[in-house]
């Protein structure tokens, strides 16, 4: 295990970039550090009757833009300096992905599996109401979201107690984003990081020269990809894999892995673990006890989608992979990094590939604050403009279309298809750039260090923008 902290690891991430710009040590220093930290500590009262306290944070790295913007964690492992790390990982994240926010984080301290549903909801509203007091929430404040052991019910319940506590703000829904559909929520926010891992991962595939570097063949069809996590990452994800063509032959979670070289029916496998609570005894596969193990078998693609610090200079030499697409914050130390670029393998960084969430997040903010969804207003003008345009072409080349191909061609957008255009067209893009600064940018190792170039001429853009430097 890697001895540096987590956030003195993005550091170093952000160090290795800045050394490749022409921007001063004071700006460069100005952007790295968090802006306002946060720990709180609160009682809970447990359901049978005992006290416990709790430990929560939340980090505004940088408000270069404002709201900022960060998901909430609930792990036993959580501390400050990996709030901290996960915080600025946001601002950068964001500044790659084009989303105007700055970048925070939460997090509580605590495994969610040792405690019932009301008292997380307790827990939950608790950290919400310290969040009020110190005006670390609000739609144009900081703007918290999904992410280690929460999801849309834990979202519901913040903007609940935030519209409880804030009462008469227009915007308020606007105040937590991956809230449930009927809440504010927008469709496709709860697979989109894992969407746009898919997105990523297609893209760096179809570039031919980096797939003949790499020996690999051009395009998604056929790669072997393990993934590590089954959660709300890894689970979309791999399903979005695997309906591309990929073939899943290792899966690892917690309570051990499963492999089969030839492949494994993803939604057969989420399906079996919900029913048995273990990926044990999935039909057809092997059984691998020790689960960090089977990031080492063959594969061509892993995914990392669980927790940080998973690929380390222990276990780097022997991972097999050719490409490593970082789900998960955090997965790789910056020492393993190093060691797989020395090796030549493609790194996909997480500051770039798990961006889909907070893109989604982005396009629910604006659906929160606009207070209409998307594809409301032109959907059905859409649809009869384009039944007109068919009509004028059938009677022009006197070709009939049957309603099937009609209704398939003339299709308004809803808001599913916005969210996900949108979606593919951001991943797509920045990935495009990243990969382009990779290449002009002289003596730049890897896709890390681009995407780090990235957001540090955008943030530092930004503040020059102020007139707070030259
Ligand atoms: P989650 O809680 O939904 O899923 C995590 C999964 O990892 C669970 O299935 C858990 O059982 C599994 N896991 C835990 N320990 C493990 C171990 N030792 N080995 C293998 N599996 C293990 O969390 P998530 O939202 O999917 O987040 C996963 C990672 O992705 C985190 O690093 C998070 O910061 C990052 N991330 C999440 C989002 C999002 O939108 N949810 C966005 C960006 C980044």
């Amino acid at each position: 295990m890697s001895q540096i902290s987590f956030f003195d690891q993005v550091n170093r991430n952000f160090d290795r970039a800045a050394a490749l710009t022409d921007h001063s040590e004071t700006l460069l220093s100005l952007i790295k550090q968090c802006n306002s930290v946060y720990h709180m500590t609160f009682p809970l009262k447990r359901d049978d009757g005992s006290i416990e306290s709790i430990h929560a944070w939340r980090v505004e790295h940088s408000h270069h833009k404002q709201p900022t913007k960060g998901g909430i964690r609930f792990a036993d492992a959580v501390n400050e300096d990996e709030v901290m790390a996960l915080a600025a990982l946001m601002s950068y994240k964001c500044a790659i992905v084009d989303v105007p926010f700055g970048g925070a984080k939460g997090g509580i301290r605590i495994n969610r599996h040792n405690y019932s549903d009301r008292e997380l909801e307790r827990i939950t509203r608790r950290y919400t109401f310290e969040l009020v007091k110190k005006n670390f929430i609000g739609p144009g404040v900081d703007v918290p979201a999904p992410d280690f052991g929460t999801g849309p019910r834990e979202m519901s319940w913040i903007a609940d107690t935030y519209m409880a506590m804030v009462p008469g703000e227009l915007n308020a829904l606007g105040c937590v984003t991956g809230k449930p559909v009927a809440q504010g929520g927008i469709r496709g926010r709860t697979e989109a990081t894992g969407r746009g891992v898919y997105f990523g991962v297609r893209e760096a595939c179809d570039v031919p020269e980096d797939m003949a570097r790499l020996g690999l063949t051009v395009g998604l069809s056929g790669k072997r990809v393990i993934v590590q996590g089954l959660g709300n990452v890894g689970s979309h994800a791999s399903q979005f894999l695997q309906d591309g063509g990929a073939i899943i032959v290792a899966v690892a979670e917690r309570e051990g892995a499963v492999h089969n070289p030839d492949g494994l029916d993803v939604r057969a496998l989420i399906a079996h673990r919900t029913a048995t609570g273990s990926v044990a005894n999935f039909p057809g596969s092997t059984y691998i006890a020790r689960s960090l193990d089977a990031l080492e078998l063959p594969c061509d693609i892993l995914v990392p989608a669980a927790l940080e610090n998973q690929i380390t200079e222990e276990n780097a030499p022997r991972i097999q992979a050719k490409i490593i697409a970082e789900g998960a914050n955090g997965p790789t130390t910056s020492r393993a990094s190093e060691m797989l670029a020395e090796r030549g393998v493609l790194v996909i960084p997480d500051s770039y590939l798990n961006a889909g969430g907070v893109v989604v997040s982005y396009f629910e903010w604006l659906k929160n604050l606009s207070h209409v969804r998307f594809g409301r207003m032109e959907r059905r003008f859409e649809e009869s403009a384009y039944r007109g345009l068919l009509q004028a072409m059938e009677s022009m080349t006197e070709k009939r279309l049957s309603e099937v191909e009609i209704r398939a061609l003339a299709k308004g957008a809803s808001e599913e298809d916005i969210v996900q255009s949108g979606l593919e067209d951001t991943m797509v893009d920045a990935y495009r750039q990243i990969r382009r600064i990779q290449h002009e940018r002289k003596d730049c190792p890897d896709l890390r260090t681009a995407s780090f170039v990235s957001a540090i001429d955008k943030i530092a853009l930004c503040y020059s923008e102020l007139g707070i430097f030259p």
